[in-house]
């Protein structure tokens, strides 16, 4: 079976990279029905975010591809670990990695090193002047090679810092074959001694990463590119171990238009800052999915099952994907024309309510046609709050607004005078017998149609641009369209 993971480190925000990474697991471990599993990775003390691995989880859920194990939410929606291969959350494990520690300190596959952080500097100063590559160099700098394995201990014992480097044998070529990339092979000389055991006792990454996917029988690793350079050091820890290694595929850097990294210092990247914003989750991962991703057809818009089906990790490009923001707005607003009215009106509902446009008695039939007015202008759910304003609260406008063309104030007053008794005798009050009535009118009147429209348009919306007459009315209902039509005629 196809087991995915993905295991962020609680450092900050999920972001968008993370949710291409995790939504290429999940569609990988779902188009051959296995399993994608979310482990946490905070190894790393110092950059630990309060409230991290709760948006994390958060994200995943919200974008509809949750974890089948590990850290999750249970049925009371708390976060919780489940799964027969925990704990998920590696601060939780640090027994586990000790025990391979001293196995691979055992086999010697590892060592104890006790350099400063000044005399890895002057290394790494010699190692420059002298044009070599920047890697720890066991045969000169303090460790248990040139102090000799008593000695070491001696500086343990005695409560000196220290950390466990692992051993990279001198002429390995290293090969794998990456899923996306192809063949790779890398020389063991230009792989450095990587720290695996830090001085606070915690493993590093590496030493990590690779004894969990093993213990929690990841087949595939995806991650991103920046990653490709540790791969080799992995492949060694697993050979060290006798393990299996998993199948890599690195993930295209995803860019942005000046062709840089994608970074928090360049607008948004946070999973939640386009949930803020009113990004349908359907359209962002719909988008995400596509970031470095086609299947080689003109389809663009694809339900989550439908990129299960379609999904081809063999398929995912090596050039960097372009994270093309106006085509994600258009993307968002080809999910808002999609998502069925009902679904649509709850989602908007949170904005509506900030901007105090509704509330929780408000009727939901007519919460459904104020969306429904603006739905087709909507690029992102937040708008809808300044899109609709106008229908609870008439904006003042100028009384020259209601003036067609090259009509006049006085006509236009007169065709809104004309309309109130048309209005007042319309029992059945909606947009279509709105329409039939009122053009029937104009027409057996002979009046333009502009002539009658406009005034009455800009009477009922008191803006320049706005949905048509007949759409406005109808959510006003009749009441509060003749109240406007008074007002606009006072006005004049
Ligand atoms: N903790 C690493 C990260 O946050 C995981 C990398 C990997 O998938 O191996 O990127």
């Amino acid at each position: 079976m196809i087991v995915t993971r993905i295991p962020p480190s609680p450092t900050g925000m999920f972001h968008i990279g993370s949710l291409r990474t995790a939504l290429y697991d999940y569609l990988l471990a779902k188009h051959e029905g296995g399993k994608f599993f979310l482990r946490i990775e905070d190894t790393d003390r110092e950059r630990l975010v309060e409230g991290a691995t709760e948006n994390i989880v958060e994200s995943l859920y919200w974008a509809h591809i949750p974890p089948d194990e590990g850290v999750m939410l249970d049925e009371k929606g708390s976060i919780a670990q489940i799964g027969d291969n925990g704990p998920y959350v590696q601060s939780e494990r640090l027994d586990i990695y000790e025990t391979y520690i001293q196995q691979l300190l055992d086999d010697g596959k590892a060592y104890y090193a006790f350099d400063t952080a000044e005399e890895l500097e002057e290394m790494r100063n010699r190692q420059r002047l002298n044009k070599q590559p920047p890697r720890y160099d066991r045969l000169t700098m303090k460790n248990s090679f040139t102090l000799g394995e008593e000695e070491a201990q001696k500086r343990i014992t005695a409560g000196e810092p220290y950390v466990v480097r692992m051993v990279v044998p001198e002429n390995q070529t290293i090969t794998f074959t990456d899923l996306i990339r192809g063949d790779i092979s890398v020389e063991s000389k230009e792989v450095d001694e990587q720290i695996i055991r830090k001085s606070d006792g915690f493993p590093t990454y590496h030493l990590a990463v690779v004894v969990d996917d093993n213990a929690m029988g990841a087949t595939h690793v995806l991650r991103g590119d920046e990653w490709i350079s540790s791969t080799p050091k992995h492949i060694l820890l697993y050979q060290y171990f006798g393990w299996e290694q998993p199948i890599f595929g690195h993930l295209p850097v995803i860019v942005n238009e000046t062709g840089k990294k994608l970074s928090k210092r360049h607008g948004d990247v946070s999973v939640f800052q386009f949930k803020d914003k009113g990004y349908l989750p359907e359209a962002l991962v719909n988008f995400v999915a596509l970031l470095g991703w086609n299947p080689g057809t003109e389809q663009e818009v694809f339900t989550l099952e439908e990129l299960i089906k379609a999904f081809d990790i063999n398929k995912v490009q090596k050039k960097p994907a372009f994270f093309d923001r106006t085509k994600l707005d258009w993307m968002n607003q080809q999910w808002i024309k999609k998502i069925p009215l009902e679904d649509l009106t709850n989602r908007c509902l949170p904005y509506l309510k900030e901007a105090d446009l509704a509330d929780d008695s408000t009727d939901p039939a007519w919460l459904q046609k104020l969306v429904n007015l603006q739905k087709d202008r909507l690029t992102v759910l937040s708008e809808i709050a300044e899109n609709v304003a106008f229908i609870v609260n008439l904006p003042d406008y100028e009384a020259d607004l209601l003036t067609w063309k090259k009509s006049t104030l006085e006509d236009a007053k007169a065709k809104l005078q004309g309309m109130q008794p048309i209005l007042e005798s319309i029992d059945n009050w909606n947009t279509q017998t709105l329409n039939d009535t009122l053009i029937a009118w104009i027409k057996e009147k002979g009046y333009g149609v502009g002539d009658c429209l406009w005034p009455l348009r800009v009477a009922l919306s008191g803006q320049k641009n706005s949905p048509g007459p007949f759409d406005i009315a109808d959510v006003l209902g009749k009441e509060e369209t003749q109240k406007r039509i008074e007002a606009a005629i006072k006005k004049i």
